[in-house]
């Protein structure tokens, strides 16, 4: 059977649909077909180069952080027991410890020993008295009040980590607070998952790449731009296939030789209905590829399946539509595809400052500009004309404003949900 029979015809401008499918349900479809890179997927890397990298193992400590009990403070060691009920008492300085030097006697008792912030709590000694609650009597004594309680000042042998604590799971991607306790731990290299290798091209006899003249009727591609960015925040490798046109035989090829050597495809453009739309024609013969119109705005015409082993990704052409799209959809997918624990994106809800116009039926992902005020209260305000294609609107957002489904135009004061951008949009 022709599998090209199969497709249904979307078109964008019957917005209402009650047979879209709701963008989660889309994703979770998504995920459920995406198997994590394996085992022979994985690299030894020395520390630094693990930066931003999933882990493919669990981090065990070998060792205690800190090693031992040490002081948080400079001042003096001593037994609690010489710590005066009420009044002064004076003990006689003994020795010192310090940072990288510990002291290698025993304290007594009325004794005690001059420390350091990190320095090694000296053998007989539970407690540090602060320099500035001293009063020095000479050169070897000193006088203490009741001020300090037993166990003040003592940072404890594996208070930050214990010896055998699993400190890092597998699927984390590195951070830089990770980089560092990995170091502290005495860690020199680490196993991870190989980088994803992403291949994208943009389809449209409109458009021409910068550096290139305009014709009448042409536009420049944004969408190998946006796509570049959002994949380098991702830590992918990627290739640029460029533009290909509107033909389904250059299609074909295109894809037909970027199905090897990659994981993941991602085009852009010819998935709505229309003349040009050859992406669906050619993908429905050459792969295991589902063609869904989801209910959401923007981007509702959405392609998603495999050429061979190869993850593909139709985006819609307009260049809102493809960061939307992105976010809700692949971004997720690169993370399950790469071994990574999926973090649910941060929701806030903030009093909208705009009136917001909204269709019942669809998920809108608006953009806006979230801020906050002195009080702590958030607010949010709309950036401008919505359309799919005015990419200023999300050039200028710091965050989406999430319309559910069911909700209709938003008045001005009304709370809504945003979702901060994480940083990599
Ligand atoms: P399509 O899905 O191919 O019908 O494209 C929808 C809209 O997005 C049209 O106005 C296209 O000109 C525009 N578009 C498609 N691809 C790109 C691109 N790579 N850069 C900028 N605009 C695009
Ligand atoms: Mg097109």
């Amino acid at each position: 059977m022709n599998k090209a029979l199969r497709l249904s015809t979307p078109s964008c401008s019957d917005d209402h649909d009650p047979a879209a499918l709701p963008a989660d349900i889309a994703r979770q479809r998504i995920l459920d077909k995406i198997t994590p890179l394996g085992v022979e997927d994985t690299e030894r890397l020395p520390l630094r180069q693990a930066l931003d990298r999933v882990l493919s193992e669990d981090i065990m400590a070998t060792i205690n952080v800190p090693a031992h009990n040490n002081s948080a403070m400079d001042g003096y060691a001593l037994n609690a027991h010489d710590l005066p009920v009420s009044g002064i008492r004076e003990l006689r300085v003994v020795g010192a410890s310090f940072a990288g030097h510990p002291f290698q006697g025993v304290c007594g008792d009325g004794e005690c020993i001059q420390i350091m912030t990190g320095a090694v709590i000296p053998e007989g000694t539970d407690t540090v008295i602060p320099q500035e609650q001293v009063e020095p009597v000479g050169s070897t004594h000193l006088r203490i009040d009741g001020r300090t309680r037993a166990g003040d000042n003592v940072r404890a042998a594996g208070e930050d980590i214990r010896l055998g604590q699993t400190v890092l799971a597998r699927g984390r991607r590195v951070t830089a607070a990770d980089l560092g306790l990995l170091a502290a731990l005495g860690i020199p290299q680490v196993s991870v998952m190989r980088r994803l290798r992403v291949a994208f091209f943009s389809t449209g006899d409109e458009l021409r790449s910068v550096g290139e003249a305009l014709r009448p009727g042409e536009i420049y591609d944004s969408n190998r731009y946006t796509l570049y960015a959002m994949l380098t925040h991702q830590h992918c490798e990627f290739t640029d296939l460029g533009v290909v046109r509107d033909d389904p035989s250059a299609l074909r090829t295109a894809l037909q030789s970027a199905a090897h050597g990659y994981d993941v495809i991602i085009s852009s453009g010819g998935v709505s209905v229309g003349e040009a739309d050859h992406v669906r024609q050619v993908l429905g013969v050459l792969g295991d590829i589902a063609f869904w119109k989801v209910a959401m705005k923007p981007g509702r015409p959405l392609t998603f399946g495999h050429l061979g082993k190869t993850v593909f990704f139709g985006l819609p052409g307009n260049p809102v539509a493809v960061m939307v799209s992105f976010c809700q959809f692949v971004q997720p997918a690169l993370q399950r595809l790469a071994g990574e624990t999926p973090a649910p994106p941060l929701s806030l809800r903030a009093v909208s400052a705009s009136a917001l116009k909204k269709r019942a039926g669809r998920t809108e992902y608006q953009r806006g500009i979230l801020s906050q005020a002195e009080d702590g209260s958030l607010s949010v305000c709309k950036t401008g004309e919505q359309g799919s294609g005015v990419l200023t609107s999300m050039s200028r957002a710091n965050c989406f404003i999430v319309l559910p489904s069911e909700q209709t135009r938003v008045e001005p004061g009304t709370e809504v949900t945003v979702q901060p951008f994480a940083g990599w949009l």
